[in-house]
């Protein structure tokens, strides 16, 4: 029995192991990136629909890896959310981010909000309250504020831990912001145990909303609620002028995309919030 067992398992480790063993690289290489500092933060304007002024940004992790180059966080992120690193992703976001801000000593011309991407690891303890205190401590008084964009890929447990955690959050005056809306499967779940102040109009529904009519009709139906709800929108994946005008006629507050600006290195974008000397 125990024989047979090992063959049969022999045998199907020959036919997995190629991908098995592709995983297993990519993973021990991100390991040693953490290690190594090499995951860096880039960032995204938002802009309010209102003014045109750049009011925040979304931090957006980049990986140069030495020898096989740029590593897209579509294949980086799903693989450390299953396998327990990406707590230390969000750590490293964080700190790198803070870090920067305090050596620069920069002071943005009005309040910017700076989202970081967190997942459902992060939620199962209060590292991430810790995090956050240790980057106001870093930035006090500086008109920098954070927030976090939550995403249903892999759902946030409605736990006692996580309620505790989230009460504590804004008690600290971090802005919540739930992601990728209305294309998972919890979103009015989601909408309940949060209470976010903003809410992400998804790349899906903006790419052809001038055109999609049920685009159309499912963006005016995420905006009624933000606004029943005293939710702002940030739509984001904004690539052209008629996108940002349809949108803003139709009441989004915030917008994202590369109609704006792509992710820049952290030094340009605070170069262009940077609050001009007297
Ligand atoms: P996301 O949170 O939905 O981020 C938006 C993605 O859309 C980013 O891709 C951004 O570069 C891209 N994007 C922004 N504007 C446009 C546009 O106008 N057109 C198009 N075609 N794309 C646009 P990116 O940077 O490749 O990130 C992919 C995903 O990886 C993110 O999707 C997010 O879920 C995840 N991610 C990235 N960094 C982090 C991180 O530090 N922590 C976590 N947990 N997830 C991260
Ligand atoms: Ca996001
Ligand atoms: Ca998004
Ligand atoms: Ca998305």
């Amino acid at each position: 029995g125990v024989f047979l067992t090992f063959l049969l398992s022999a045998l199907l480790s020959t036919f997995t192991s190629k991908t098995l063993s592709q995983r297993n690289t990519l993973l021990f290489m991100l390991e040693k990136a953490l290690d190594k500092n090499e995951l860096i933060p880039f960032i995204q304007p938002i802009i309010e629909a209102e003014s045109g002024n750049t009011v925040g940004g979304e931090v957006l992790m980049r990986w140069k890896h030495p020898q096989r180059g740029h590593i897209p966080p579509d294949q980086f992120i799903p693989l450390a959310e299953q396998n327990g690193l990406i707590t230390r992703i969000t750590q490293s976001g964080l700190r790198h981010v803070a870090d920067a801000l305090n050596s620069a000593g920069i002071i943005p011309a009005r309040d910017m909000t700076l989202f970081f991407n967190v997942s459902a690891a992060d939620f199962i303890n209060h590292d991430l309250l810790e995090e956050c205190r240790e980057f106001r401590r870093k930035t006090p008084l500086s008109g920098w504020q954070i927030g976090l964009e939550i995403t249903e890929r892999e759902p946030v447990e409605d736990t006692h831990v996580a309620q505790a955690l989230c009460k504590r959050l804004d008690a600290l005056g971090v802005q919540i912001s739930i992601d990728d809306f209305g294309t998972g499967n919890s979103n009015y779940r989601y909408l309940m145990q949060f209470r976010p102040h903003y809410i992400k109009i998804d790349k899906v529904f903006t790419s052809g909303i001038e055109t999609d009519a049920s685009k159309e009709a499912i963006v005016r139906n995420i905006i009624a609620i933000a606004q029943d709800m005293r939710c702002m929108t940030i739509a984001e994946g904004v690539e052209t002028a008629s996108q940002k005008e349809k949108l803003a006629e139709m009441g989004a507050t915030h917008f994202q995309g590369f109609f704006f600006s792509k992710p820049v290195e952290i030094a340009t974008f605070f170069q262009n919030t940077r609050n001009p000397l007297p």
